[in-house]
């Protein structure tokens, strides 16, 4: 890591390559060739846009060193558990929490593909509730509603995905299981009301009712979301504390999705590769967007 890329331009060049594998192209005309000019500009030899590999990334206008972003990455990625701020704050040396904070925002905005295909197959799914004990922020309720949806497989676990929801309804729950679970699939989950909605959508649903069981009984029907549910549970109190606002959390989930759903990945590198390769495909966030965390 310290050698692959100890300068900035080492960096610059590996982004050429993960932002334009095929060789440049321009953002305004497609024109393919470009000459360097001077603070690391591409000039558009056929329209004379300028631009540089970073515009129009989660790297524009960050007055961060591009190597400091990449050991920020690597942080996130070759550790189990990932990074918090102050972690990094103090691993890296920043001089204030919030340049730690912000770097690892805007990286959790890359942390979820475009365009990423959905669960398949056999699917549980089922709700949890992630308490905030360490946070002290305005007006926080105790308790935050999650769906998780864990794909089958063999006795173990696949992909899963999940989601922030405003409450159980019918709406919410069923409209997650539309954009994560792909239509035909076979879902699982218990007896909850709203979920009877979904062979309707054309889905496979599968009843396991819980009702009057003891409390350990849905671990036990359906306990690839339960060990998911726990094992992020885990994640916000052990690397995070449980410190973290409600209008965050989604960016959080996405992170520990992120990481779940490669954990098999063979080699930390090939993390930190798909990361960074997201990081060029998404478009730049904002410091007061970050901050104001809407989640659209
Ligand atoms: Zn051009």
């Amino acid at each position: 890591m310290e050698e692959c890329f100890a300068t900035d331009e080492q960096c610059r060049t590996y982004l050429m390559g993960l932002r334009w594998p095929e060789g440049f192209s321009c953002p305004r005309c497609a024109g393919t060739k470009a000459w360097a000019a001077q603070r690391n500009r591409l000039v558009c030899i056929a329209c004379r846009h300028q631009t540089t590999v970073t515009a129009g990334t989660i790297f524009q206008d960050s007055r961060l060193p591009l190597r400091s972003w990449f050991r920020v990455i690597w942080q996130v990625t070759s550790q189990k558990n990932g990074a918090s701020a102050l972690g990094v704050q103090r691993v890296l040396g920043f001089g204030s929490y919030q340049t730690a904070w912000t770097v690892l925002h805007k990286l959790r905005r890359a942390m979820v593909r475009p365009g990423r295909d959905k669960l398949a197959g056999r699917v549980e799914v089922d709700e949890t509730q992630v308490g905030r004990p360490g946070y002290k922020g305005r007006g926080s309720p105790t308790k935050t509603l999650i769906v998780i949806a864990a794909q089958e497989d063999g006795k173990g676990i696949g992909r899963i995905r999940m989601a922030r929801v405003a409450d159980g309804s019918a709406e919410q729950l069923l409209g997650f299981i539309k954009e994560t679970v792909a239509a035909g699939s076979h879902v699982h989950t218990d007896g909850w009301k709203p979920y009877q909605g979904l062979t309707a959508l054309g889905y496979e649903h599968e009843i396991t009712k819980l009702k009057g069981q003891p409390l350990s009984a849905a671990t036990e029907e359906l306990p690839r979301v339960h060990r998911v549910a726990s094992l992020l549970k885990r994640w916000l109190l052990g690397t995070h504390q449980g410190a973290i606002a409600p209008e965050h959390l989604d960016y959080y989930l996405d992170e520990f999705t992120f990481r779940f759903n490669r954990r098999s990945s063979a080699s930390r590198g090939k993390l930190f590769y798909r990361l960074i390769q997201q990081a060029v495909q998404v478009p730049p966030v904002p410091y007061r967007t970050l901050v104001g965390g809407a989640a659209q």
